[in-house]
Formats: structure tokens, sequence, C-alpha cells
């Protein structure tokens, strides 16, 4: 269902899907020769009906992290232009959503390379003054963290001075009160942060190998451009987003705490498919309220700038649909 109203917004957002390769504990020869799309088009099913949609880009398994980047650096270059740019990735926990995302010290993904773009972009305009900031929060069983604040408790969880509200600003806007932004001057301080709020994350606390598949982790450039024409100022959003796991819970057999945090994710990325919808239907009151996490990717680029990384490998591609289905 998130799948299908994502892909009716395709107007107004890019949708790219990527697979990723092969790995040893992969059980595919169960499945079947696996298919590789000649072209971009994704075949789902709404009320029954078939449809298809053309996909802005479909990345095969060998593609690079480069040549990735080499569709969303233009996406970088507007923030830095001057428009609200949001970036998640989305699909199954495994699928390769993190990877894309962050990437590894030998394969850097998108929130290293867009942090440095951001910087030359910036660097390479002669007349504006930049001031840019870092945020990171995240979403874990419905709760909003500032991953820069420290917490007062034994477990992340518990404390409360990281936990954060978000109000609707007077334009329409949706803020996250007191959110911790941090000046950065270099992609390295950035990263710096990033590692530092990584480590904060709530499920960096249990001794799941899967930790970053239970909460949202997001990133928020912060871009303040001072024109230095009669004192012209702009304010942009850049968010960088790596979603929790879209598997179903009935199918991972989930008990506890792992259900509970499970059906928190389930209820955000349903949230998100309303959001999308209402946006794409220019209603005027989006259910932003539903989902902590939608309202903050979502609120910022209403129209114009909103782009999706889709990340899921070929076969999850498949199976993640039929799953839909049924
Ligand atoms: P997710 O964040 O969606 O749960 P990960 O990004 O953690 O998935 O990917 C799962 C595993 O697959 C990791 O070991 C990761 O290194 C590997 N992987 C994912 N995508 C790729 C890729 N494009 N190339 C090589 N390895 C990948
Ligand atoms: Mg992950």
């Amino acid at each position: 269902d998130t799948l299908n109203k994502l892909l009716d917004l395709k107007e107004n957002i890019r949708i790219f899907c990527r697979m990723r390769p092969f790995l040893p504990n992969d059980r595919w020869p169960l499945l079947g020769p696996i298919l590789i799309p000649e072209t971009a088009t994704i075949h789902t099913l709404k009320c029954g009906q078939k449809r298809n949609f053309q996909l802005d880009k479909v990345f095969l398994p060998d593609s690079s992290q480069d040549e990735v980047f080499s569709e969303i650096g233009p996406l970088v270059r507007s923030a830095i232009e001057g428009q609200n740019v949001c970036i998640f990735a989305y699909g199954q926990t495994g699928s390769g959503k993190t990877f894309t995302m962050e990437g590894t010290k030998d394969h850097p993904g998108i929130v290293p390379r867009a942090l440095q773009q951001v910087f030359l972009e910036a660097s390479l305009d002669s007349v504006a003054v930049f001031s840019i900031t870092f945020s990171m929060l995240e979403i874990y069983r419905g709760q909003l963290r500032d991953l820069l604040v420290k917490s007062s408790g034994k477990m992340p969880q518990s404390g409360v001075n990281c936990t954060l509200s978000i109000q609707m600003g007077a334009s329409g806007s949706v803020e996250v009160e007191n959110l911790t932004q941090v000046r950065i001057e270099s992609p390295t301080e950035a990263l710096h942060l990033y590692e530092k709020g990584a480590s904060l994350r709530s499920t960096a606390w249990t001794n799941s190998n899967e930790t970053s598949s239970r909460s949202h982790c997001l990133l928020r450039i912060m871009i303040e451009k001072n024109h230095g024409q009669r004192g012209l100022k702009t304010m942009n959003k850049l968010w960088l987003i790596d979603l929790g796991g879209s598997e179903r819970l009935l199918k991972t057999k989930a008990q506890g705490q792992t259900l509970e945090e499970g059906k928190a994710i389930n209820m955000s990325l349903s949230a998100l498919g309303d959001v999308i919808s209402a946006l794409h239907r220019k209603k005027h009151h989006v259910p932003y309220r539903f989902s902590l996490s939608l309202s903050l990717s979502l609120s910022l680029s209403l129209s114009l700038s909103l782009s999706l990384s889709l990340s899921l490998s070929l076969s999850l591609l498949y199976i993640h649909i039929c799953m839909y289905m049924s």
C-alpha cells in the first residue's frame, strides 16, 4: 500500500530501485531463477488491479556507490540552491538501505558523499555566505530522540532529556522542538557527529545483529544561505533518512519487544503512505501527526524536491510486492 502511494506521487518524487548483490547467506535457489528487468518498470496491484510504473532508474547488483550518487548529487545541489530535499531509503531489512545511505569505509554511501557535496557546492558560490548545521535524531517505538544529546538514563529510551516533540509551524511546516543543531564547518566534523549519534541509537544498546532495522534514523542538514543582497536569507533543509525495515510482522514471527518495535515501524511506514497520499491529492489536512517520522521527512518537501531512494534487492523487490499483494 505504501509503495502504491509512493508510486502515485511519482511526478513529484524520484524513485530509484537498487538491487543488492547476493550474499552468502541468501537462499535464492529456492526461489528459482532471478529475473533482471530490462526496463525500469515495476508492477504492483492496487485494489486487485495491476499497475505499471516507470521507475527513474534501476541500479543493478553490480552498480557502485558512485553510480548511485550520480543520481543523488543533483538533488543535493538543489538543496544548496534553495530547495528542501528529502532522500530516504525504504525496504526490508537486509535489502541494502544502510549500505546505500551510510555505506562502509571503503564504499561510502549517500550520507558522507552528500555532506561532502554540500560543502563543495557552498564553496563554489562566490556570492552567498552559508551557515550549515547538523542534527541527528531517531524514531524508536513512536518516540523521537535527539541523538546529539546523551541520555541520562541507563538505556537511551529511559532518558528524558533527549525525547523531542514536534510542532506545527505557522506556515504549515513541521518543526522538531528543541532539536540540537550543531554548526559544522566541514564534512569531517559532520561525520564525527554522525558516528557519535549512531552510538547513541536505541538499538545500539541491544545485542541484535540488525541494529538499525527497528528504528528510523534521520539526519537534518540545515542550510542557511545569506545571499548578500539586501540581507536576503533563505533556510533550507536536506534530510537523509534510513528508514526501519518494512517487513511484515507475521512473517518474522516477532514477539515481545521485537513485536512492539515492529508494530511501531509498521504504523509509521503506513502513515508514510497516508501522508504521501494526502500530499498527492493536495489535501488541506495532511495527517502528519499520525506519525512522527513522516511529519519530518515530508513536510519539508511537499512537492518539488521530495526524492526517494527505494532500496530493494531484485528478488526482495518481487517478494515484497507479492507480500503487499497478499
Ligand atoms: P538494511 O539496512 O536494508 O537492513 P544493509 O544495508 O545492512 O541492509 O545490507 C545488508 C547486507 O548486505 C550488509 O552486509 C551490506 O554490507 C550488504 N550489502 C547491501 N547492499 C550492498 C551492495 N550494493 N553491495 C555490496 N554489499 C551490499
Ligand atoms: Mg539498516
